[in-house]
């Protein structure tokens, strides 16, 4: 079953080192987007293989963290190569689950870039030593959890499995994936990519499957210490829930969001609404740090609106493996009709003023809405789609308002050539990250990432994802014959 390409898909689970059929051999479907093809039949792991994969897991960790940092790292530089090496079939296979342009597909440079930084970047497991307490050496280490669970959505697997399986293993930890049921196919090739770059078997693990009863299972294993997370808020909270109920296991959640980007008077409006459109196009709008609320001082409401107007109505919509595509489907009917819904709400709220219908290819057309009141679901609830809504504001202050008033806080943007306004909205807006005269996605690969409010717990980032995947111990030498405090 090898749509649109030469090499057969693997579709099996990957524990302890070897590909197997889940022990109920039960599959599910993955279907391609854009011609709704069945182009693979993955195997969904059950209770059964969540506890082979975590046990596996399990076994291999002393070895592996023993292995030490250098150990380690030959091993993920090794896997960063063979990602470059495997470019073409994993855009391929990412494009065949995700209906995402293959032009826009960047993944397997970035993922590889990933892997190579991770290698090396364990080493900023430091902890510190100090004598300030008489009779006493006191130290503070990083060490690794052991099983660290990760789970990852659909929107960019690739990238999504390498920050993190690549993080959790630098630190020492042995992994359980489990991947999205929506786009599994890259996460079952990067193991096979893991495997042949000569992993010990246990280390790296990669199952299928959905949420329930898959996901559920991991995030309640009692044998698996942490977790990091990646998806939408409302599973972030019942996998939180999941890990408090079991084993009070350590928490990392990437969630979801509902970005603003405030346009100022004196802002260059070319670029802002360059910027905006491309934040809310990219993918289809099914990108976390999309702006997806833009509001506009009244002033310029009309010039910006037209410009941002002008470049978002140009898309070539098409199949996504054609290079010259630049628009591809929602993913899923799922998706689709969640958008769907989300037009409808639109429509009887706010004005239409381009776009607002969608075709059964699962396209959507980009579809502005002016006017919608903030508290309109259009204005409050993720859509992930290339729905905007752009309104307007009076004053600094009004904009701030509008801006904060989410119970979301990834990403906010503000355009502005006034510095004081870029320092004084920098503080004032409530977000993981403020970019001042930029949107998302920029690649800034030394910042952290991650979520305010219920966008997030923890931060992702070279320099930082590490962190989530090591605890802290205190390590006392006391001196013989010396008082040290009490004792
Ligand atoms: P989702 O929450 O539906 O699913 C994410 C993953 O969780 C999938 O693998 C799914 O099978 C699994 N899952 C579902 N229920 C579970 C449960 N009860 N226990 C354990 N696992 C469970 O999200 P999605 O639709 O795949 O992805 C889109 C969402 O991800 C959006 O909300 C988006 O904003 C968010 N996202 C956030 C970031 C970020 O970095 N903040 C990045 C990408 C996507």
């Amino acid at each position: 079953m090898a749509a649109k390409g030469s090499q057969p898909i693997e579709t099996r689970l990957f524990i302890n080192g070897e590909f197997r059929e889940s022990s109920s051999n039960k599959t599910f479907d993955v279907v391609y987007p854009y011609t709704k093809e069945v182009v693979a039949q993955v195997h969904e792991a059950d209770v059964q293989d969540v506890d082979d994969a975590v046990a596996a897991a399990s076994a291999a960790f002393p070895a592996w963290r023993d292995l030490g940092v250098d150990g380690r790292g030959a091993l993920l530089r090794k896997v960063s190569e063979l990602f470059l090496e495997a470019n073409d079939e994993l855009a391929r296979l990412e494009t065949l689950c995700t209906g995402r342009p293959i032009s826009q597909y960047i993944d397997a440079k970035i993922s590889s870039e990933r892997w190579r930084y991770f290698a090396d970047g364990a080493w900023s497991m430091q902890g510190t030593a100090s004598t300030n307490t008489p009779g006493l050496l006191s130290m503070t280490v990083k060490e690794p959890y052991g099983v660290a669970a990760l789970i990852i959505p659909w929107n960019f697997p690739l990238i999504m499995f390498s920050m993190k399986v690549a993080a959790a293993l630098a630190a020492g930890n042995t992994v359980v994936l489990k991947s999205s049921e929506k786009a599994p196919l890259t996460s079952i090739a990067a193991a096979k990519l893991i495997q042949k770059a000569g992993f010990p078997p246990g280390v790296v693990n990669v199952i299928a499957g959905y949420g329930n009863p898959t996901g559920e299972a991991l995030a309640s294993h009692m044998a698996v210490r942490c977790i990091s997370f990646t998806g939408s808020s409302l599973t972030g909270q019942k996998i939180q829930a999941a890990a408090a109920k079991s084993n009070m296991k350590h928490v990392h959640m990437e969630l979801g969001g509902k970005s603003p980007a405030v346009v100022f008077e004196d802002a260059d409006l070319e670029a802002a609404a360059k910027a905006t459109q491309f934040s809310i196009r990219l993918n289809s709008g099914q990108v976390c740090v999309a702006n997806s609320r833009v509001y506009v001082q009244e002033s310029v409401a009309e010039k910006f609106t037209e410009l941002f107007r002008a470049q978002f109505s140009q898309f070539q919509f098409g199949d996504p493996l054609d290079p010259t595509t630049q628009q591809g489907p929602q993913i899923d009917v799922l998706q689709y009709n969640r958008i769907k819904e989300y037009l409808g709400i639109g429509a009887k709220d706010g004005q239409l003023t381009l776009g607002g219908d969608a075709n059964d290819g699962f396209f959507v057309k980009p579809t502005i809405f002016e006017k919608v009141p903030e508290d309109s679901r259009l204005m409050r609830e993720e859509i992930f789609g290339p729905i905007v809504a752009i309104n307007t504001f009076k004053t600094e202050e009004e904009a701030i308002q509008k801006a904060n008033d989410t119970e979301f806080g990834l990403y906010a943007s503000v355009f502005t050539n006034d510095l004081d306004r870029a320092v004084r909205l920098s503080k004032a807006l409530q977000a993981g990250t403020v970019g001042v005269n930029c949107t998302s996605p920029v690649n800034a690969k030394d910042a952290a990432f991650g979520g305010y409010k219920m966008s997030g717990i923890g931060r992702e980032g070279l320099l930082y994802s590490i962190d989530n995947f090591v605890q802290t111990k205190s390590i006392l030498i006391k001196a013989s014959g010396q008082s040290a405090g009490f004792f």
